[in-house]
């Protein structure tokens, strides 16, 4: 259903996630520009968007600026061209390219500067989830600034999460989830390999799936409640145990000749848990060790 009151939204990028963020607002109801640096995407994005070649006159009347950029050094790059910082002023911009907690410290410095209100988000999505049941987007920075685009911003997020006034926490948690996945994209990728190399079809490892995602789930929350006490203390698996088992998938993973440096990565620093001496501990007490550098 079109939204009552539409808002006039500008978004630069027309990239994959650019044009879908472009066209969910515009599904939405609202009048939404588009600006690409090669203008032929832009023109490309259809929807109902309008596509301008010059960067100024696509934010000139527009009240909400959305970004979506390779990275930040492109938008420090574009905002830095005559005239854009001017154009920018008094609108607010919704930083969707990703990037780190220190690129959004930096980018609200300059927001500040050229009096812009800055909300730095993440999209934890696919371009063809936005807008669906399945995207989410996290949002760091004014809760006032936030508040009042909300049901704007919905459009493309139904699930728009706002995580903190310290602008880097949108980012912090983008990378904690990322880091997350991919770390768990590669064990069950390894996984598979070693299912593979021993001639047991890795379609019998993901038919388990549940059992590995089941032990994850129950690991994240002990690990919440120890971090939290500072006390890894326990009777379930100490870490000089977990560290055999650890040796065996090496040991897999040489005889049967596949690559071995995920498995010697985790060794290497469960070991040195080991080392500082936290062997009688819970799993998590590998978190003291990561602490360091
Ligand atoms: P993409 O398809 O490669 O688009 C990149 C966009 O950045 C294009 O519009 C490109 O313009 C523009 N660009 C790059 N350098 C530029 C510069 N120096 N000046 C001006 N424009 C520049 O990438 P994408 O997948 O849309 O990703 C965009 C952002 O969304 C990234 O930060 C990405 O991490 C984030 N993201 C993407 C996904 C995803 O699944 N795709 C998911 C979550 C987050 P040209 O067309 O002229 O090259």
């Amino acid at each position: 259903m079109a939204v009552t009151s539409p808002t006039k939204i500008v978004v630069i990028g027309s990239g994959l996630m650019g044009s879908a963020l472009a066209r969910a607002f515009a599904v939405a109801g609202h009048e939404v520009a588009v600006w690409n640096r090669t203008p032929g995407k832009a023109k490309n994005v259809g929807g109902g968007t309008l596509a301008f070649e010059n960067l100024i006159e696509a934010v000139s009347g527009r009240e909400l600026v959305v970004v979506s950029l390779s990275n930040y050094a492109a938008c420090s790059e574009l905002f830095s061209s005559e005239g854009v910082s001017s154009a920018l002023a008094g609108k607010t911009l919704v930083q969707l390219t990703s990037g780190s907690p220190a690129d959004a410290r930096e980018a609200l410095t300059w927001a500040t500067a050229n009096g812009v209100d800055y909300l730095d988000a993440a999209i934890l999505a696919y371009p063809s989830f936005v807008a669906t049941d399945y995207a989410t987007v996290f949002y760091a920075g004014s809760r006032s600034v936030f508040d009042r685009h909300l049901e704007t911003l919905q459009a493309i997020a139904k699930n728009s999460v706002y995580v903190d006034e310290k602008i880097g926490s949108a980012a912090t948690l983008d990378c904690a989830i990322l880091g997350s996945y991919y770390g768990s994209s590669l064990a069950l990728l390894h996984a598979a390999a070693m299912c593979k190399a021993e001639g047991l079809d890795p379609k019998t490892f993901f038919s388990h799936k549940n059992s590995f995602l089941g032990l994850i789930s129950v690991t994240a929350d002990a690990a919440q409640g120890m971090i939290d006490r500072n006390d890894f203390s326990g009777d379930q698996c100490s870490l000089n145990t977990h560290v055999a088992a650890i040796e065996h998938i090496v040991r897999l993973s040489r005889d049967a000749s596949i690559s071995a440096r995920f498995p010697n990565e985790l060794l290497d620093n469960y070991k040195r848990a080991i080392s500082a001496g936290l062997g009688g501990q819970e799993l998590p007490a590998v978190f003291r060790t990561l602490m360091q550098d």
